[in-house]
């Protein structure tokens, strides 16, 4: 889980769910990267406008990419 103190949301990767396509990766660089594992992690939660980061995890085949608004509510999916 990470906070991002810009956009005011949390982002969570599901490990499980994550099968390392990379398109996350493909639209917020700044913001997502594959480890070791091929595995998505947030690497800079500040790293994207809001919209990008939610545009990356919409770009998610899998859905594995949570984000979550200050009061806990999910954004997307
Ligand atoms: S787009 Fe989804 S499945 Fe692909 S690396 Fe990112 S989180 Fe994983």
């Amino acid at each position: 889980m990470a906070v991002s103190s810009r956009n005011r949301v949390t982002i969570e990767v599901d490990r499980q769910l994550c099968y390392g396509f990379g398109d996350c990766v493909d639209t917020a660089p700044a913001v997502f990267a594959l480890d070791d594992e091929d595995v998505s992690v947030v690497i800079d939660p500040d790293g994207a406008p809001l919209d990008d980061i939610v545009e990356a995890a919409q770009n998610c085949p899998v859905d594995a990419i949570v984000i979550l608004d200050e009061d806990g509510e999910q954004i997307y999916p």
